[in-house]
């Protein structure tokens, strides 16, 4: 009756763990459990809060042996709630944060349970980045691992793109490493395919030089907003190399849009074309563009964590014509209340050089990410929200660019031929297979998930 799990079982596990357990009924478990998406409540048999490679391959092990379901927790923030299972075990990262940076060689090197704020905080002391995310409470290791669009991603590409190494602890416990010279079909997979290959305790980026860029975002509000929306996308179908830009539209409790745009500019000039475009645009309400530090650029959009519901649905686009945006702002009022928001993200620029890494990341040539993402607090709202969501994204597929979605931004329901189209037939099953050789019984099935073939 080995795979029982009993209280000496578990105390056993403790013992032999540097880091620390935690357990139902213990004061830390509420908020141990919990993660970015309310609308995820499950309660796991046990919390094991590593704090090196061993524990992890401990964790991994002891899993196995009672056959208990694993998920893996770096930032806690992907929506699918895919870092908490019901009456599993996770392994929880949040305890190993160290972000390492040598500023000769422009490297740094992160551990497996770091976010953004550690990464750009380290990085930033030198007067370096690497383009992550745009909140940074997010975990490094599952956004770069899923692709990673940011306020830098015109000018150097996804986040995926600088990851040069990586030290993993596979479901058989051993340690392997991924780098142009050692596994690289590894480091291939790491760059798009998720967590599916083993639990990451270190991960190694290059680094450039930034520490200032004009950013700030500009509001606006009412019949103006269809105009900024046909002003941004000719501003960004320019595919100026220097500036990125995603916005999101939302209503305010009138059914008024209002629409967001977070320009991030790191060009030679104060006041560029671009800016002064977008600035012109009709319904402009608020601007607060100027130039700050990148830190000040990643504090700009912040949500709260585990407060509220989220559902997100979305599709790569080929393009935004005029009955995309007029579709959009159907949808937005659709609902009769504020549904959330509609995120609108532009791929230009570096993240489609074709010198850039080799990598399973399925969407490089689209033009535009476009989520549908529901968000309330009231569960009584659960299934009318969800249903905006799937019906938004229903309206926006006739655009879509392969079918498929963004893994970061994805929910758990989503069926494998949604993520096959995402990263095309080819490299779906070269996936499927590296997946076979790293963990071919998907111990590490809590993620957009990759079954082994
Ligand atoms: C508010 C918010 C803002 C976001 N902003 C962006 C953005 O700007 N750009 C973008 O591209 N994405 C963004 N995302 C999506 C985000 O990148 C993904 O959801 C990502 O999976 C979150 O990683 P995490 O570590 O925080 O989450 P977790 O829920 O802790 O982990 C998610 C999954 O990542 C994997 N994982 C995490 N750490 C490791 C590790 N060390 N080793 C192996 N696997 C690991 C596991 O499969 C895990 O199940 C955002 C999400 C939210 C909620």
């Amino acid at each position: 009756m080995e795979n029982v799990l009993s209280k000496s079982s578990v105390d056993e596990l403790q013992r032999s763990l540097s880091g620390s357990l935690i357990r139902p009924g213990d004061a830390e478990y509420d908020r141990a459990r919990r993660g970015f998406n309310a609308l995820i409540d499950r309660r796991p048999a046990v919390i094991a809060r590593c704090v090196n490679a061993d524990d992890v391959a401990i964790a991994l092990g002891f899993a196995q042996a009672y056959e208990l379901d694993v998920a893996v927790r770096g930032g806690g923030h992907n929506p699918a709630g895919h870092c908490v299972s019901d009456g599993g075990l996770v392994i929880d990262l949040s305890g190993m944060r160290r972000v390492a940076v040598d500023a000769k060689e422009r490297i740094a090197r992160a551990d497996g349970g770091a976010t953004w704020l550690d990464f750009d905080s380290a990085t930033q002391a030198h007067g370096l980045i690497t383009p992550g995310g745009v909140v940074v409470s997010t975990g490094v290791a599952g956004l770069t691992f899923g692709g990673g669009i940011g306020h830098l991603t015109a000018q150097y590409g996804l986040t995926c793109d600088h990851l040069i190494g990586a030290e993993l602890v596979v479901p058989d416990g051993t340690v392997v490493h991924a780098s142009a010279g050692e596994n690289p079909d590894l480091l291939w997979g790491l760059r798009g395919g998720g967590g599916n290959f083993g639990v990451a305790m270190r991960l190694e980026f290059r680094l450039q030089p930034l520490q200032y860029v004009v950013g700030g975002h500009l509001v606006y509000r009412g019949e103006g907003v269809r105009e900024a929306l046909r002003c941004y996308r000719e501003v960004v179908t320019r595919s100026p190399r220097d500036l990125s830009c995603q916005v999101a539209l939302g209503v305010d409790q009138s059914l008024i849009p209002v629409l967001e745009i977070f320009p991030c500019y790191t060009g030679p000039e104060e006041n560029p074309e671009e800016l002064r475009s977008l600035r012109a645009a009709p319904g402009l309400i608020e601007d607060n563009l100027r130039r700050h530090a990148f830190l000040d650029q990643q504090r700009l959009i912040d949500t709260a964590y585990g407060e509220k519901r989220h559902y997100w649905k979305g599709h790569f686009v080929r393009e935004i014509p005029d009955e995309l945006l007029d579709e959009l702002l159907r949808r937005i009022v659709a609902l009769g209340r504020p549904p959330g928001g509609i995120m609108i993200e532009s791929l230009h620029g570096a993240s489609k050089d074709a010198d850039a890494p080799p990598g399973a990341v399925g969407f490089r040539g689209a033009a535009f990410n476009v989520s549908l993402m529901a968000v309330w607090k009231d569960p009584a709202l659960d299934s009318e929200q969800i249903a905006w969501a799937r019906e938004s994204a229903a309206a926006v597929e006739p655009w879509s660019f392969n079918g498929g979605g963004y893994v970061n931004y994805m929910q758990a329901d989503e069926p494998i031929e949604r993520l096959r189209a995402t990263f095309g037939a080819e490299t779906f099953d070269r996936l499927q297979k590296l997946k076979q050789r790293y963990d071919p019984r998907n111990i590490l099935h809590r993620n957009q998930n990759i079954p082994p073939n």
